[in-house]
C-alpha cells in the first residue's frame, strides 16, 4: 500500500470554527492523503510528525489559513465572453450568450474555456465548481473534454449539464405576441428541445456508474428553468436526484420577465413556480435555486419547511438589471444560502471577494434599519452554505480534522490586512482576491505561492488567444442578428415592466 502524503502547514492565523474570526490565532494544520488530520498549535514542534518521512511543510506565517470558497452557482459555456457585453436586460442577454445561438464548439475550445475559468476561480480562493454546463449540441466528446479539464486542473468541480424541453419564445412574456412569425424559430433558448434526444436517460446509462468520475468530479442535475421543462422532466429529474443522490440546480425568480411568466402560466398554482415544485416533489436540500430575486415572502416559507437552498448572485443579478434578492428574509426563514459568480458573460469576474463584498452592500441598501452582521454570514455562504449546496456539507466548507483538505493561504502583508483590524470583515470587505497565494484542493498544492502547479499557465492562456479569433467572429455575427430584433426585445421588456407582480426588486427610485 503507497504510504499517505503529509503535508504540513506552519504558523497561518487559520480560521476555524469557534475561534475569534476578527483575530484568529495561528495554529498548525497537518494534512493526511486528502483530509486534514489535525488543527493545533505546534504540530511543528513534535517529533512522530516533523520527523516523518517525505512530510511537506508550507510556512504560512503572515497568512491567513481560510477555507476554500465553493463557486456555488457557475457555467463554464462562455468563460471567453468575460467583457464583451455592457449591462442589459437578462431576457437580451440570453440571445447574446447561451450556447444554442452558437456553431458548435471544437473540443480543443471547450476544454480551454474549462481550464482558464478553473484557473480563475482558484486564483479567487475557490476550491469548488459547481458548473451547471451548457453543451449544445449535445456531444460526449465535449463532456468528456470538461472532466478532462477539472482533472486535470486539479479544482473540485460538480458538474450538472444544463437542460429544458419547452421552447424558448413560449416562456419569456409576450414574446409570440411581439416578433413576427418568421424569427419565431429563432428564439429557442432551450437546450435540447428540437433533438428528440433524451439526455437525462442518456446521462444516467453513460454517467452515473460507480466507477465514473474521479475523486475530485462530482455529478448534478441542472433543469435549466422550471419554466423551461414539462412537469415530466422536472418528475424525472426528481427521480434521479433521490435515486442517485445528486444535487439539482436551477434558474428560478431571476427576472421581472421570469417571475410574470411563472403568474401567467401557473395560475392554478397562484402563478407560483415553488408550489408547482413542491407538488411535483422536487423541493427540498439536493434542490439548489439559483438567483431568487423576486421570491414572495409565503414562497420563502416553503423553501424552509423543504429546507431547499438558495444560490445568490449579486454580479450578475446587477448587471442583467435582474435586481435585489431578499437576502435578509431568506435568513430570517433559515434558508440556507451559497453564493456564485454565475456567467462570465454578465458577471464578468470569476471572483468571490466580489460577490461576497456585494452580498453585503445588497443587504445594506435593501432596508432602513441595519440588520445582523453580514460580514460572516457572506463568508459562510462562500464557504459552508456553498458545501451544503453541492452536497458536500459534511465534507468541505469549514477547517476541521477529518474534513476535506480544500483551503487557501490568503497573504497579510497586503495593504487589505493592514492594519488587521478583523480578518473576517478584511477579508470580506477590503481584499480584491490578489492576495490569495496557496490553494490546496483534496490535499494538493494546486496552486503554490502563487504559481499554478498542475500546468503551464502561460500555454494555457497562449491557447485561449489562438482560439480567441474563431470565438469573436461568431460573437460578431450573433449580436449583428440580435441587434436586428432589439425592437420587439425592447417592446416585450416595456410590456413586462407595465405588469404587476406583486412586488419590484430593482431600485428604480419608485
Ligand atoms: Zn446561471
Amino acid at each position: 500500500m503507497a504510504e499517505t502524503s503529509s503535508l504540513l502547514i506552519t504558523g497561518g492565523r487559520v480560521m476555524r470554527p469557534g475561534a475569534d474570526l476578527h483575530r484568529p490565532p495561528a495554529a498548525d494544520i497537518l494534512i493526511e492523503g486528502a483530509r486534514i488530520a489535525a488543527i493545533e498549535p505546534g504540530l511543528a514542534g513534535r517529533p512522530d510528525i516533523a520527523g516523518r518521512d517525505g512530510l511537506e511543510v508550507i510556512d504560512a506565517t503572515d497568512k491567513l489559513v481560510v477555507p476554500g470558497f465553493v463557486n456555488a452557482h457557475y457555467h463554464s459555456h462562455d468563460v471567453l465572453a468575460k467583457g464583451l457585453l455592457e449591462e442589459t436586460f437578462l431576457e437580451k442577454w440570453r440571445l447574446l450568450a447561451l450556447p444554442p445561438a452558437y456553431p458548435k464548439r471544437s473540443v480543443e475550445e471547450i476544454r480551454a474555456r474549462t481550464l482558464l475559468g478553473a484557473l480563475e476561480c482558484l486564483r479567487s480562493g475557490m476550491t469548488t465548481v459547481q458548473d451547471m454546463v451548457t453543451l449544445y449540441p449535445f456531444d460526449p466528446a465535449h463532456l468528456a473534454a470538461v472532466l478532462q479539464a477539472y482533472e486535470d486542473i486539479g479544482v473540485r468541480a460538480v458538474v450538472g449539464l444544463q437542460y429544458a424541453d419547452m421552447r424558448g419564445i413560449h416562456t419569456v412574456p409576450y414574446w409570440t405576441e411581439v416578433f413576427p412569425e418568421e424569427v419565431h424559430s429563432k428564439l429557442s433558448t432551450a437546450a435540447e428541445p428540437d433533438r428528440n434526444f433524451d439526455l437525462l436517460g442518456f446521462f444516467e446509462d453513460e454517467y452515473l456508474k460507480p466507477d465514473q468520475g474521479g475523486e475530485r468530479i462530482h455529478w448534478a442535475l441542472g433543469p435549466s428553468a422550471p419554466e423551461r421543462c414539462t412537469d415530466a422532466l422536472l418528475q424525472q429529474t426528481a427521480d434521479l436526484s433521490a435515486r442517485y443522490g445528486l444535487p439539482v440546480y436551477t434558474h428560478i425568480y431571476e427576472s421581472k420577465g421570469m417571475t410574470l411568466q411563472a403568474r401567467r402560466a401557473y395560475a392554478d398554482r397562484q402563478g407560483s413556480l415553488i408550489r408547482r415544485l413542491r407538488d411535483i416533489g422536487v423541493l427540498g436540500p439536493r434542490m439548489n435555486l439559483a438567483h431568487s430575486v423576486w421570491m414572495l415572502d409565503d414562497e420563502i416559507e416553503l423553501l424552509a419547511e423543504t429546507g431547499t437552498n438558495v444560490v445568490i448572485n449579486p454580479l450578475s443579478n446587477m448587471k442583467l438589471k435582474s435586481g435585489i434578492p431578499p437576502i435578509r428574509a431568506f435568513q430570517e426563514a433559515g434558508v440556507t444560502l451559497g453564493l456564485g459568480c454565475d456567467n462570465c458573460s454578465c458577471s464578468d469576474a470569476q471572483n468571490m471577494f466580489q460577490a461576497m463584498k456585494l452580498f453585503c452592500l445588497m443587504t445594506a441598501i435593501s432596508h432602513v434599519e441595519p440588520g445582523p452582521p453580514q460580514a460572516e454570514a457572506a463568508y459562510t455562504a462562500a464557504t459552508l452554505g456553498g458545501a451544503k449546496t453541492a452536497l458536500l456539507g459534511d465534507e468541505a466548507g469549514i477547517l476541521e480534522p477529518g474534513r476535506l483538505a480544500d483551503l487557501s493561504l490568503v497573504n497579510l502583508m497586503d495593504p487589505s490586512f493592514v492594519p488587521l483590524n478583523s480578518a473576517l470583515r478584511q477579508l470580506v470587505y477590503t481584499e480584491p482576491g490578489r492576495g490569495i497565494d496557496t490553494v490546496i484542493v483534496g490535499g494538493r498544492v494546486v496552486l503554490g505561492g502563487g504559481v499554478l502547479q498542475t500546468m503551464d499557465e502561460n500555454a494555457l492562456l497562449g491557447e485561449v488567444e489562438d482560439l480567441m479569433p474563431d470565438f469573436r467572429k461568431d460573437f460578431e455575427e450573433i449580436r449583428t442578428r440580435v441587434d436586428k430584433l432589439d425592437p420587439y426585445i425592447q417592446e416585450a421588456h416595456r410590456r413586462t415592466w407595465a405588469d404587476d407582480v406583486g412586488m419590484n426588486r430593482l431600485f428604480t427610485g419608485k
